[in-house]
């Protein structure tokens, strides 16, 4: 170890040519805040802290850390550790949103911090952060951490419009739902429409933008990619990690990974009843994106049951479906 430190301290006396003393701290900080919101991982930003006790000193600046963004602070469920969370919580107290974000919803749902996960990501809310505001709308919706008792439909759906107005497509999804349903708000099926529209055309302009940088090298964060937090939620309970209390299940579509608090929480396909969601949003994504398939494919087969137990034939066209079912068993 000594001898690393002075190899590095040697090191810098070598480079004094580039004058790195005589940069003035406020310089410094400046690009420091740079890297803070845009390193493309938490490493990234830490290995600053070990080059040398000036750059340790100032990345650690309150100025510094309150410009940590979603993926400097996008620490994984499988590197979870103290040392973790006291980085967030150091950006978090500086005032990072997005450390507010993920630090909220990692106590919230995993670590059995409800009250302060909910005020982080309040902290997070009051400053715009739209994921956040999002994510309060979804607890209020489920009355998470608390009883049915404790759902409040129209908090919902004002802390969803907060964060459609920011144009956060999950929101916007999910605020056009509300409308069109009648859920938490007088029903209005064309502004539900124009919502959802909204929402499906940013998705393809999400889509677009990202395949466009990548082909021309540059990979930016696209915004349709799973977020840090949702990978989080889904590693942490996924296989190998850690169970949910009997009876709980998580949400059923792929990108959210958010877990019932309390039994039956979630909504339930009426068609099936085998798979839950958090959200009309998460519900209508994956109907589109899987469940329409399996949900149909399922109640072919009760039909086919059903069918046989009383004796009759079903209709050519299922039989290929049901066929392929006993197939996949
Ligand atoms: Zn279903
Ligand atoms: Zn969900």
């Amino acid at each position: 170890m000594e001898t690393t430190h002075l190899n590095k301290k040697q090191r810098l006396e070598k480079n004094q040519n580039c004058h790195f003393d005589d940069l003035p701290d406020d310089l410094i900080i400046s690009i420091l805040c740079n890297l803070a919101s845009s390193a493309s991982s938490p490493s990234d930003f830490l290995t600053v802290l070990s080059t040398c006790k000036r750059l340790n000193r100032l990345a650690l600046n309150p100025l510094v850390l309150s410009k940590a963004g979603t993926r400097t602070v996008a620490v994984t469920a499988e590197n979870w550790s103290d040392s973790s969370q006291r980085f967030l919580k150091l950006c978090s107290n500086a005032g990072s949103a997005d450390a507010c974000y993920a630090l909220g919803m990692i106590r919230f749902y995993c670590l059995e911090k409800k009250r302060n996960g909910a005020a982080l990501l309040a902290k997070a809310a009051i400053r715009s952060h739209a994921p956040a505001l999002y994510a309060l709308g979804v607890i209020q919706f489920n009355g998470s951490g608390g009883s049915k008792s404790d759902k409040n439909l129209r908090a919902g759906v004002a802390l969803c419009s907060r964060s459609a107005s920011i144009g956060y497509i999950d929101a916007l999804r999910e605020l056009g739902h509300c409308l069109q349903d009648g859920y938490g708000c007088p029903r209005n099926v064309t502004e539900g429409r124009r919502y959802l529209i909204q929402a499906n055309a940013r998705e393809v302009a999400c889509t677009l933008r990202s395949f466009l940088s990548i082909k021309e090298g540059e990979m930016t964060f696209p915004v349709k990619e799973i977020h840090p937090v949702n990978r989080f939620l889904k590693d942490w309970f996924g296989p190998g990690g850690v169970k949910l209390s009997e009876g709980l299940t998580m949400c059923s579509h792929d990108g959210c990974g958010r877990p019932e608090t309390r039994a039956n929480e979630f909504r339930r396909c009426s068609v099936c009843g085998t798979v839950n969601y958090c959200s009309r949003g998460c519900q209508a994504l994956d109907w589109r994106v899987k469940h329409k398939v399996d949900c149909t494919r399922l109640t072919d087969l009760w039909l086919a049951q059903v069918a046989a137990e009383i004796g009759e034939e079903l209709p050519p066209e299922y039989n290929e479906d049901v066929e392929n079912i006993f197939a996949q068993r």
